[in-house]
């Protein structure tokens, strides 16, 4: 086994809407995900991406990357998937697990980068938020309706999160080296890809910028820096278009 750590830090390039999930249908949870940080004897609220949001976005964009890289892994198949043994699933199934069984990678919530948390408190819990109104289009009769007006709470555009996502990669889906196996670049490249996390996409919200810090293998820094990452993708890239 190996064991595989990605450092990530996203970099809102807009207000974020991360909700808590909670009241679609007619009412809709207008607050964003916070979890408590402690400043001498006080909890305060701290804006946070949830490991769950962040999965399911990583998950959206792997599959991106296994279209751009289609030589690594064959597309995800639920009935053949099914069948098949961990090791011999789709690339994603092995990361992100399926219904039967757990994925190899996890991803832990991104907590505001500390830095932003040494900011004295009450300038933290203004920065932190800003609120947002619009009005929703009733798909089904193209006009504004009054119900559909929202007020939401969304996470500013001035604030930075870091994590770190980690994994077990079975030897047999490795080559000689782990950062060659289809998981890990597979993931690179969702990571690379991210641009887009949280609700609200489409009035503009929700823009990001994902670079990895950080890859290591068996606790050894193996890649430094998105530069590193991005010539270890560019060098698989041409691989592939020459072996279809
Ligand atoms: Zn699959």
């Amino acid at each position: 086994m190996h064991f595989i750590e990605i450092d990530l830090r996203l970099l809102a390039q807009s207000p974020l809407y991360i909700g808590t999930g909670h009241g679609f249908g007619g009412i809709l949870d207008g607050t964003v995900v916070k979890d408590a940080y402690r400043v001498g004897d006080q909890l305060r609220p701290r804006v946070c991406l949830p490991g769950s949001t962040l999965k399911g976005r990583l998950r959206h964009y792997f599959q991106h990357a296994r279209q751009l890289l289609p030589h690594l892994s064959r597309p995800h198949n639920e009935r053949t998937c099914r069948q098949q043994l961990s090791a011999q699933c789709c690339a994603e199934c092995r990361v992100f697990g399926s219904k039967l069984r757990q994925g190899q990678f996890r991803f832990p919530d991104a907590p505001l980068l500390p830095e932003l948390t040494t900011l004295d408190g009450n300038a933290l819990t203004v920065l932190q938020i800003t609120q947002r109104t619009g009005t929703r289009l009733s798909r089904s009769r193209r006009v504004v309706k009054e119900k559909h007006l929202y007020t939401i709470e969304a996470a500013t555009e001035v604030l930075a999160f870091k994590t770190t996502i980690n994994g077990e990669m079975g030897l047999a889906t490795l080559n000689t080296d782990a950062l060659n196996a289809p998981e890990v670049v597979l993931m690179l490249l969702a990571c690379r890809l991210m641009e887009r996390i949280g609700g609200f996409k489409t009035v503009g919200l929700g823009k990001v910028k994902t670079t990895v810090e950080q890859v290591r293998v068996n606790g050894q820094a193996s890649l430094n820096g998105q530069g590193d990452v991005d010539g270890r993708l560019r060098s698989l890239w041409v691989e592939g278009s020459e072996n279809p």
